[in-house]
Formats: structure tokens, C-alpha cells, sequence
């Protein structure tokens, strides 16, 4: 590979050809600020489109001043990152920036967390000498279930089309107009709930300001908890414990599943319980499905369509539903986790406490803003009574745990309720990419052979490129399987398999980067891959310390069947635990 030679601030570097000035720079542990550049280490994501020159520098030989972002070194550059020319660009940029920005810091969504006040700190801006009149916004703001967009807010980064169009190639989102008027918007300035829009929130984890921000329900919660009529419970999804101690100061990957459960029964839930147990349900169910479609399948079935697909994120869900009508018989009609649970705490947990369904509230911790969408989808109540009645995200939890003057710190370690609490390892991992295909295959595989399986991790299934292949032997069966994060290689597959060219007995897809752990519920990861790897580990290093780490083997999930279900794929358990797909074709 051609190396180049250059000096930047009076250090030699040495870098190979294409790479930007900005990249050289890190190299060597220079930091230059920057605001519309995004870089998703090892997931293959890169947002630099020189746009906002906060980043520029001088170029030794170049009357103008550099993006560095956008710049790429060249043989003997010698570049300066911090001169008195260049101060005075980026803090002319950034005046320039909040002229007409609101001025609402103190009340606003981003307060606190917002990479445009951190950088105006940093420049030192300490007045706004040009005023823009931003007070007869023409922008309509948007509210569209679980994502709020205020267009007076957006700074014209493009890190939201990058992530919408590039990354997820759901195509809801792009920069229209030129100079002043340019904005991002949606076609036809609709709400984002009639656009493609799937709810992945991943533009919202990577806005650097509030344009894009997710919506607050937790003042539902605090009512719901104060209703003296109500019976509240909750349910946290698998990877909510990975980065909830994140918003108090621990390193990402701290797990803090014990102080979490502590925290909600301070909060004031009746009951706390994991929806890792209604993640062991869902393998229940799924496997069973896919086991009953692999076997039809050898067995010489031809009506058979393989391969099947999972069906817990709804973002993906939503993503099929657009994408791949033709499709639609070949998801697994299990429900997600978060409407597994509700639909078992509705119907046996309600009838078994001798609580009255309507005076049963369910919510929801999820990594995850789909699941608010997710929740309002009308197969998902009965007779206008949601199976979940709110969910709320990791942050918002964090932010219910601050408002209550709870000291999260100093929590004791405490356990789930029984009997919606109990879960295994294979639960916990769902909350990673790779994950639910793992706890699948320990549960088939013994299933399907009869056998003990001996060696329990799949490291095979395990990793972060987007899209990952494996063959597992079933005792001489091999099972295809294909893994995809993030909807762009969700594509990816999806079109190979639609043309014939790839074949697969089973594939996971996730919306996410890394899957759950990476959801645009968590803390955001503004791009840090190492955050997610973090918190990836932690989720196996849960697993392997569980005592029991197959789904079949949950003794709370043997009971629900024993006493309710009768057994998966049962027509009560088809009837509760199942779903069905819709042709959104329209909607793209
Ligand atoms: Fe939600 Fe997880 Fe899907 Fe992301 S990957 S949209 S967090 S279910």
C-alpha cells in the first residue's frame, strides 16, 4: 500500500494513501472538532460531507482553509489544526449555526446531551452576535408515535439521511432544496408516520442536536404508578441492563441488572418482571416453527418456504412489510418479546392474580423506540385494550430514576418477581446481534435430535459484521444460517434470497447496530462501535453465569405451558402468542 509523508502540527505522520487529513489527525491523537462527520467504526459507516466546516484546518500552499473530514492527506502536506486563522473560522461557523437556532437549551430535549452546546462550550462561544428572526418558524413539528422531528432544530449535518438512506436504506429522509432554504424532510413534507419511516430511530441516535429526538412517555408511567385502581407492572427487555448504569457515570458494559430491578420496585411497580422470560417464550414458539418448517421441508414438503425469518424487531418487521409483500408467509409468526409478555400478562398473569385486564397496566423498558410503535398496531389489543399499555426507553427509565431522587448507585441488588421474572442465558442474549439465532439453536438442537448439546456457544453465530453466515450440524443436518444487523444488509439478503441466489434455512435480522444493544432507546452511541461491543459482552458474560441458559428449560415457562398453554404452537398459544403481516407496499 502507497504511504504518504506528512507533517500535521509539526508531527511527523505516516498514513496510507485516502486517508483524510481528519483520520491522519486521530492517528496520532490530534483532535479536530466536528459536527457533521459520523464514523461507525467496523460496521462500514461514514458520513463526511464536508458540510458544516467546523473541521477545516490550513494547508500549507492553500489560500482556503481544508474540511478535514473531506480533505485527503497528500505527500508533504503540512497541515496546522489550531491556528488563529482557523479558530476564527469554526467559531465564525459555529455563530453562524446557532443565529438561528433556538434558544431554548434549558428546556429542550438535547439539554445536556447535545454535541452542538458541547461544541459551542468548546469553541467558547459566549455570545451570539448575529440574530436571526427564528421566531415565525414556517416548520411544522412532528410527532409520529415514538419520534418527535423539529425542523428548527436541524442544522443540515445530513447524519439522519446518511443513517436513513445509506445505512438502513429505508429512504424516509433527505436534504431537499439548496442554500437557505435547504432542509431534510420527509416527500411531500408528510409526518414521518406516513413516509417509510420503519421506527428504527437510528436518525435520531446519531442527531447531534434535538431536531430528532424520541418521544417522552414518562409522565403516562408516573400517572399510571399514582392510580391507586391500577395495578402496574413492567417488563425490561434484555439489553436495557447492559447500558442503563451508562446514564450514572459506569462504564459501558457495567451490568446492572440487580440495581435495575431495585430501582422499579422504588419507583412504585406493583410487580417487576423481564421480558427475558417472554424471550424464552418466543424461542418456544419459534423454534418449534422453525423446526416444524425444517422438518415438512426434508421430509420433501414443497409448500414449505423456507427460509424463515425473525420476527422481534419492529422496525424489520416494518421494513418486510414495505419491502417484501411477496414475502410475507415466510416471517415467524411469533410475536415479539414485548408483545409475548403482554399478552401473557393480560391474559394468564391478570385472570391469575384475579386482576381485572383494564385495570392491569403493562409497561415496557426497551432499548428500543420501535416498541412504541410497535404497541399501537391493532392486532396487538382486544376490544381497544392494549396487550402493552406504555413503553418507555432505557433513557427515559434513567431519566424516571433522576426525577425520583433515586441514589441508583447505592441501590442494593435485588431479583425480578416471579413468575414473569424468570429467564435463562438464551434469553439474555437476544439482546445482541446473533443472539436470538443462538438461544434458537440451543433449543432446536436438542429438539430436533433428541441429544444434550454439549457445547452451548455458538461463536459462529457470534461477531459484528453485518452480515454474518453458518452451518450448524444437527447431528448431521446442516443448518444454514445467515445473521444481519442493521436494514441495509438486511437488504442485502433479502435480495439474494428474492432472486434465488442465496439460500438459507433460517436468518435473524436486526434493525439495529449490533442488534438491541445499539437501539436508539439506549444512551446514544454516537458511533462509538467499542460502546456496543461493550455492551455486547456483558450480555454473554450474563449468559454464562445464568444457571440455566436453554429456553426449554425455564421451569416457569414449563409451568405456563403445563397450566395454560398446553403446549407451543397450541391454538391458544397460536391465538395469543402468534401474529400476522401486512402489504405496506404503498407506503414507499
Ligand atoms: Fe428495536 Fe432492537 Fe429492532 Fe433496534 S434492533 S429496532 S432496538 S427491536
Amino acid at each position: 500500500m502507497d504511504k504518504i509523508k506528512l507533517t500535521i502540527d509539526n508531527k511527523p505522520v505516516e498514513v496510507a494513501k485516502g486517508t483524510t487529513i481528519l483520520q491522519a489527525a486521530r492517528q496520532v491523537g490530534i483532535k479536530i472538532p466536528t459536527l457533521c462527520y459520523m464514523n461507525l467504526e467496523g460496521m462500514g459507516v461514514e458520513n463526511r460531507p464536508g458540510a458544516c466546516r467546523i473541521c477545516v484546518v490550513e494547508v500549507e500552499g492553500r489560500r482556503n482553509l481544508a474540511p478535514s473530514c473531506a480533505t485527503d492527506c497528500t505527500e508533504g502536506m503540512v497541515v496546522r489544526t489550531t491556528t488563529p486563522k482557523v479558530l476564527n473560522a469554526r467559531r465564525t461557523v459555529m455563530e453562524l449555526i446557532l443565529s438561528n437556532h433556538p434558544k431554548d437549551c434549558l428546556v429542550c430535549a438535547s439539554n445536556g446531551d447535545c454535541e452542538l452546546q458541547d461544541l459551542a462550550a468548546t469553541l467558547g462561544i459566549r455570545e451570539i452576535r448575529m440574530v436571526e428572526n427564528a421566531a415565525f418558524s414556517t416548520y411544522r413539528k412532528d410527532y409520529s408515535f415514538s419520534l418527535k422531528r423539529d425542523m428548527d432544530k436541524c442544522i443540515i449535518c445530513r447524519r439522519c439521511e446518511s443513517m436513513c438512506n445509506d445505512v438502513q436504506t429505508v429512504g424516509a429522509l433527505g436534504a431537499i432544496n439548496r442554500g437557505f432554504t435547504s432542509v431534510v424532510a420527509t416527500a411531500f413534507e408528510q409526518n414521518l408516520s406516513d413516509s417509510p419511516c420503519v421506527f428504527c430511530g437510528q436518525c435520531v441516535a446519531v442527531c447531534p442536536t434535538a431536531a430528532l429526538t424520541r418521544t417522552d412517555d414518562t409522565g403516562k408511567v408516573f400517572k399510571a404508578l399514582a392510580d391507586p385502581t391500577k395495578t402496574v407492572i413492567v417488563q425490561t427487555a434484555p439489553a436495557v441492563r447492559a447500558a442503563l448504569g451508562e446514564e450514572f457515570g459506569l462504564e459501558p458494559g457495567t451490568l446492572v441488572t440487580g440495581k435495575m430491578a431495585a430501582a422499579l420496585r422504588r419507583l412504585g411497580f406493583d410487580k417487576v418482571f423481564d421480558t427475558d422470560f417472554a424471550a424464552d417464550l418466543t424461542i418456544m414458539e419459534e423454534g418449534s416453527e422453525l423446526l416444524g418448517r425444517i422438518g415438512g421441508f426434508l421430509n420433501g414438503d414443497t409448500s414449505i418456504k423456507l427460509p424463515i425469518f425473525t420476527s422481534c424487531c419492529p422496525a424489520w418487521i416494518n421494513f418486510f412489510e414495505q419491502n417484501y409483500p411477496d414475502m410475507l408467509d415466510q416471517p415467524s409468526s411469533a410475536k415479539s418479546p414485548q408483545q409475548m409478555f403482554g399478552a401473557i400478562a393480560k391474559n394468564y398473569f391478570a385472570k391469575k392474580s384475579g386482576i381485572k385486564r383494564e385495570d392491569l397496566v403493562v409497561v415496557s423498558v426497551m432499548p428500543c423506540i420501535a416498541k412504541k410503535y410497535e404497541l399501537t398496531r391493532n392486532e396487538f389489543s382486544s376490544d381497544g385494550n392494549r396487550d402493552v399499555d406504555i413503553s418507555i426507553s432505557t433513557a427515559e427509565l434513567a431519566s424516571m430514576i433522576k426525577m425520583a431522587n433515586i441514589d441508583f448507585m447505592s441501590l442494593p441488588d435485588e431479583d425480578f418477581d416471579h413468575p414473569l421474572g424468570e429467564s435463562t442465558g438464551a434469553a439474555v442474549i437476544f439482546g445482541t446481534t446473533g443472539g436470538v439465532m443462538e438461544a434458537a439453536v440451543r433449543t432446536a438442537y436438542e429438539v430436533f435430535t433428541g441429544k444434550t448439546l454439549e457445547r452451548l456457544e455458538f461463536k459462529e453465530l457470534r461477531g459484528f459484521e453485518g452480515i454474518r453466515t453458518a452451518s450448524v450440524d444437527f447431528n448431521g443436518t446442516a443448518i444454514n444460517i445467515c445473521i444481519a444487523h442493521q436494514l441495509g444488509n438486511a437488504r442485502k439478503v433479502m435480495d439474494g434470497i428474492r432472486k434465488g441466489e442465496l439460500s438459507f434455512h433460517a436468518v435473524e435480522v436486526m434493525a439495529c447496530p449490533g442488534g438491541c444493544i445499539g437501539g436508539a432507546g439506549q444512551p446514544y452511541h454516537k458511533g462509538n462501535a467499542s460502546i456496543l461491543k461493550a455492551r455486547s459482552q456483558s450480555l454473554y458474560r450474563e449468559d454464562a453465569a445464568k444457571p440455566l441458559r436453554k429456553s426449554h428449560e425455564n421451569p416457569y415457562i414449563l409451568k405456563l405451558y403445563e397450566e395454560f398453554l398446553g403446549q407451543p404452537m397450541s391454538e391458544l398459544a397460536h391465538h395469543l402468542l402468534h401474529t400476522h403481516y401486512f402489504d405496506k407496499h404503498h407506503k414507499i
